[in-house]
């Protein structure tokens, strides 16, 4: 049996109705750049992640490089982030003009050690950006007090945690802003490029607005130099239909999940993600550890499983930085987790069956 690593053309047959009736909506009504989807959208979106605003944008990454340059990121400041994570995280610290501080993992949870935080903090320091990866929170408690007590702001980057939770609060309302991708694979997925920011600040959310759309929210009215990052009606109505389900989907990850946990847990060799206490997961990916990882992978996918590594190497080792000549050993947890992360295939509709098919040809290999 073949299992796909995601199959999101299952899931648009699921909800095909709904999906194709919001498409020949905006087409009929002309809505294709704003318009009245967009700002549903946003209202709904901003209801669901439990925040007062959000300001949809283009991408995942516009969505961080709004969010600094409004935050007032300058050349000669800091940007806290962790060595494990997409690219975009890191690299729009650069782009809003200020230089990007690498910190190791915990080594549980994948996501940014608040000690490694700590010890990262100069006089320079202006924002910490700690990303949920994989649908885990990030140790929001540690990470807020680290941020109250040297007064920098914190942006999180919820790329691939919507609806995720730490201690009962969404992730997404602790720090300043959040940001989102709406990209296809994500856990709410557009049918293209999409993204936002979120934030309870409402000025903030007006500036974030404005630079997004040509620096100004009335027609020919720029008050600063903007760019063009807007959600398309196409994408805005596609999301308003998926996101009514996106509950439904997030649950069955979870159940997906616990299923994996169940038939991995004990095998020599491999260790499933650990769940830290107070953190709800919401499994973007399902990404295990295995000692002999790539030649688990080959078997899996001589055997008709997809698998990916998210991600092959750590940002502070990738030829993009090398200008900051970091070593392996500055980051031996993440660098370590490189070479042993495997993300078996995950996505809402994955059936018993399909999940039966990983379980035992990882037992058997
Ligand atoms: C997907 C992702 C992004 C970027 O989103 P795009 O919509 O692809 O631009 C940023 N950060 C993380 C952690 C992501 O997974």
């Amino acid at each position: 049996m073949a299992v796909p690593f995601a199959d999101l053309g299952l899931q648009y047959r699921s909800i095909k109705e709904e999906i194709d009736g919001a498409i020949a909506a905006v087409i009929r009504d002309n809505a294709f750049i704003r318009g009245p989807y967009v700002d549903t959208f946003e209202q709904e979106f901003a209801a669901a992640a439990q925040i007062k605003h959000c300001v949809s944008c283009a991408n995942g990454t516009d969505a961080l490089y709004l969010a600094m340059v409004a935050l007032g990121v300058k050349p000669g400041d800091e940007v806290i982030t962790t060595a494990h994570s997409w690219i975009s995280t890191s690299a729009m610290v650069t782009h809003s003009g200020a230089s990007v501080v690498f910190c190791d993992t915990d080594g549980a949870t994948f996501t940014i050690d608040p000690a490694a935080i700590e010890a990262a903090i100069t006089p320079r320091t202006v924002g910490i950006i700690p990303v949920h990866l994989y649908g885990q929170p990030a140790d929001m408690d540690a990470i807020m007090a680290i941020a109250r007590k040297h007064g920098l702001w914190v942006l999180e980057d919820c790329a691939q945690a919507h609806l995720a939770k730490f201690r009962d609060q969404p992730v997404g309302t602790f720090g300043a802003a959040a940001t989102y991708s709406f990209y296809p694979g994500k856990n709410l997925g557009a049918f293209g490029d999409a993204g936002a920011v979120v934030t309870n600040d409402s000025a903030l959310a007006e500036r974030m607005a404005m630079l997004a759309r040509h620096g100004g929210l009335v027609k020919h009215n720029h008050l600063i130099e903007g760019i063009n990052s807007r959600l398309d009606g196409m994408q805005a109505a596609i999301l308003s239909a998926k996101l009514k389900h996106l509950e439904a989907w997030t649950k069955a990850r979870q159940d997906a999940a616990r299923i994996y946990d169940a038939g991995l847990n004990q095998l020599d060799g491999v260790e499933v993600p650990a769940v830290a206490p107070g953190r709800t997961h919401v499994y973007h990916l399902y990404t295990i550890k295995h000692e002999r990882r790539d030649a688990l992978a080959a078997y899996l996918n001589e055997h008709g499983v997809q698998t990916a590594i998210n991600y092959p190497t750590a940002l502070p080792l990738l030829p993009a930085y090398a200008r900051f000549e970091h070593r392996p050993d500055q980051f031996p947890r993440a660098v370590a987790d490189q070479s042993w992360i495997l993300s078996l295939p995950m996505f809402a509709e994955i059936t018993g069956e399909q999940q039966d098919e990983v379980i035992g040809l990882i037992r058997k290999f």
